[in-house]
């Protein structure tokens, strides 16, 4: 049994028939859990999907009609890089149910997993790069709507710059470069937004963002901290942007896009993590998340390995990350 519940459904599918998106990704991911014996059935938890309301509060009424509606125009439909359908529709308000959902456990039992999710290229009044509805961001708002949640930081660690949830989220202080900062001093923060103070109750968000520099998307709105990593130094990088986030932010939920391309053999990345280094990457999330006792929820985001094992390989090895963590602070 593991120390925390991970958010499933067979629906996560999408039907996008054949594609550089592994949508079977998730039932194979659900499989291997339950084959390889790192989680046992009473681990998973069924979502539900997300309600409009729940959709409302991230996306523009027009867009939400246009694709309860299938009144998207062409143009729209290719900047989604999906083909459009009620069932993609569907699935996309079951994965952000499934982030509501994650984001709830998280709060109330530290951690929870999302076996889906992560599509941070949605905006609020488009959706782009295979991604149509910003579950992370609709979980974020509706814990915020529920008086549960006022600071959240995402670290977005997929491969592609995380610029729906940039655009969604504007950054209040952008942490400046270089990194590593040499001191937490007020000198090393610009931004246009330094001075203004958050409304009391209002919804904070930080939001960092590691990805690759020469990659889609080619405009990339700024995020609180943005690291465009050259090559494998990665992991110093992520300590460095995460203790930086850190001085500069005190979170209530992480929220982790724990997307699997940045590894060397992913057809859509261009960055040089084994898989080793992926897990190490997790448990560096994690274990500084477990330091300054911030509950985590995780999402899977993208992933686009040449054998596509080696994707559900990296997600599988997320929950195992999260497992031995969480083992590590409980023992
Ligand atoms: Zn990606």
């Amino acid at each position: 049994m593991l120390p925390f519940k991970l958010v499933y459904s067979n629906d996560y599918y999408l039907p996008i028939g054949a594609h550089v998106f592994p949508a079977e990704k998730y039932r194979m991911i659900h499989q291997r859990l339950l084959e390889t014996g790192i989680a046992d059935p009473g681990d998973f938890v069924t979502p539900q999907p997300a309600s409009d309301e729940d959709v409302l509060l991230v996306h523009t009424r027009e867009y939400v009609q246009k694709l309860k509606m299938g009144t998207l125009s062409v143009e729209e439909e290719m900047q989604m890089e999906v083909p459009y359908s009620p069932g993609l529709v569907k699935a996309f308000w079951l994965a952000a149910g499934g982030s509501i959902l994650a984001a709830d456990l998280a709060l109330r039992q530290g951690m929870a997993l999302n076996i889906g999710g992560g599509f941070h290229h949605a905006f609020p009044d488009h959706g782009e790069g295979f991604c149509v509805v910003h579950d992370v961001a609709v979980a974020i708002k509706r814990m915020h709507q529920e008086g549960r949640l006022r600071r959240a930081m995402v670290v977005d660690l997929d491969v592609h710059n995380g610029n729906g949830t940039a655009a969604i989220f504007p950054p209040r202080t952008r942490v400046g470069h270089p990194l590593p900062s040499a001191s937490a001093s007020r000198r090393d923060v610009h931004g246009p937004n330094l001075e203004e103070h958050p409304v009391e109750g209002e919804l904070e968000v930080f939001t960092i963002s590691l990805h690759q520099a020469h990659n889609y998307p080619l405009h990339k709105p700024p995020s609180s901290i943005d690291v465009h990593l050259p090559d494998a130094e990665y992991l110093g990088w992520l300590d460095q942007s995460l203790s930086s986030a850190f001085r500069h932010f005190s979170p209530e939920l992480i929220c982790y896009l724990a997307g699997a391309d940045p590894y060397k053999e992913d057809q859509l990345g261009g960055l040089a993590l084994t898989i080793e280094g992926l897990k190490k990457r997790d448990e560096l999330v994690m274990r500084v998340a477990q330091t300054h006792k911030v509950p985590v929820m995780v999402t899977y985001a993208g992933g686009y390995a040449r054998r596509v094992e080696d994707t559900v390989t990296i997600h599988c090895n997320t929950v195992i990350a999260a497992k031995e963590v969480c083992e590590k602070t409980y023992r």
